[in-house]
């Protein structure tokens, strides 16, 4: 398989510079290597008064008469449904392109570009998915409107680590010190790469679990270790069940394999089952952006250390405190 680029894509520009603190509004987000420590703190602490908010009230108005896009080229359930639901909870509504852009003008050839800033005069700010890395990018720099990246292809997908770090830091009350192993896809699951950077301004231990041929991207793995991090790589679940904190579990990412007998021998290599919890910390998260495709058995959902539909609730207020900062409510 041809290797991925997922170069830093922030390197020399000027305008998408580090998020600090409340230097949100009018701002594209399209990489987590824009949010410093200050920032994310500023943003878990926007999310947690949101779910504060949404459990005693349910909505607010902070957003009314403001429109949100969710341009989304590929499937997506959490996504698409977590910004909509952010954005009315907040009072602001949305025009949902997410159910197949088969039905808009994508399907008639026109580009991007022209998508972009056909979206931008209906709208204050363009959430997008789109299955080519980069795109997001292209995106901001055709649109005067905020861009939220929604997963471009095989490289990021900020808002999910975002919400990742922020349920990691709900859960065991603090990221500093943490003992994380990522299982399954790390080659193209775009979760993990923006995790694993997100993860390189902390002081924890990493450990990548997958099999051979989905090894973390080497420019990934040189982050970490630029970073000074403990990091190890292991085939083997086993090798870290026992003292992993968090364990963050992807699905193989079978979309982006043009060999799909490659994808055959990989998937289904790792299961996390209720008899192998028995062998983890009492006190640890397991996570999985989702959706799962048998990587976590069913048995494993009983279990109070499974956090991964506690992450799907986070991600509604992680989303909703992003709209507000980058429409200047925050
Ligand atoms: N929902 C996540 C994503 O869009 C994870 C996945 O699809 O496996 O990247």
């Amino acid at each position: 398989m041809p290797a991925l680029t997922l170069d830093p894509l922030f390197a020399d520009d000027d305008r998408r510079k580090i998020l600090r603190s409340t230097d949100f509004t009018g701002q594209d987000i399209l990489s987590v290597s824009q949010f410093d420590r200050d920032g994310l703190e500023y943003v878990f602490i926007r999310a947690h008064e949101m779910r504060e908010m949404v459990d005693r009230i349910g909505y607010s108005n902070l957003l009314k008469g403001h429109i949100l896009t969710c341009l989304f080229y590929e499937p997506s359930t959490r996504t698409s449904a977590s910004f909509i639901a952010a954005m009315e909870r907040l009072g602001g509504s949305v025009i949902p392109i997410t159910q197949g852009v088969q039905f808009s003008s994508v399907s008639k050839g026109e580009t991007l570009a022209d998508t972009i800033r056909t979206l931008e005069q209906y709208s204050d700010a363009i959430v997008l998915r789109h299955p080519e890395i980069g795109s997001a990018r292209i995106a901001a720099d055709y649109s005067s409107v905020p861009v939220i990246n929604a997963g471009d292809g095989a490289g990021e997908h900020p808002t999910q680590a975002l919400l990742d770090l922020f349920t990691i830091q709900q859960e065991l009350g603090r990221i500093d010190g943490l003992k994380i192993a990522m299982v399954g896809d790390l080659r193209f699951g775009r979760t993990v790469h923006s995790l694993t950077r997100l993860l390189t301004q902390y002081d924890v231990s990493l450990r990548f679990v997958s099999p051979e041929i989905l090894r973390l991207p080497l420019v990934l793995m040189n982050e970490v270790k630029d970073a000074g991090l403990n990091v190890r790589e292991t085939h083997d679940v086993a090798d870290v069940i026992q003292n992993a904190d968090v364990l963050y579990v992807t699905r193989v990412q079978k979309e982006r394999f043009s060999d799909l007998a490659q994808y055959e021998e990989v998937r289904g290599h790792y299961e996390i089952t209720a008899e192998l919890m028995q062998h983890a910390k009492e006190r640890m998260v397991i996570m999985h952006p989702l959706p799962r495709v048998g990587e976590i058995h069913y048995s494993v959902d009983a279990d109070p250390r499974a956090a991964y539909f506690r992450q799907v609730r986070n991600g509604m207020f992680i989303r909703m405190a992003l709209l507000a900062m980058v429409l200047g409510k925050a």
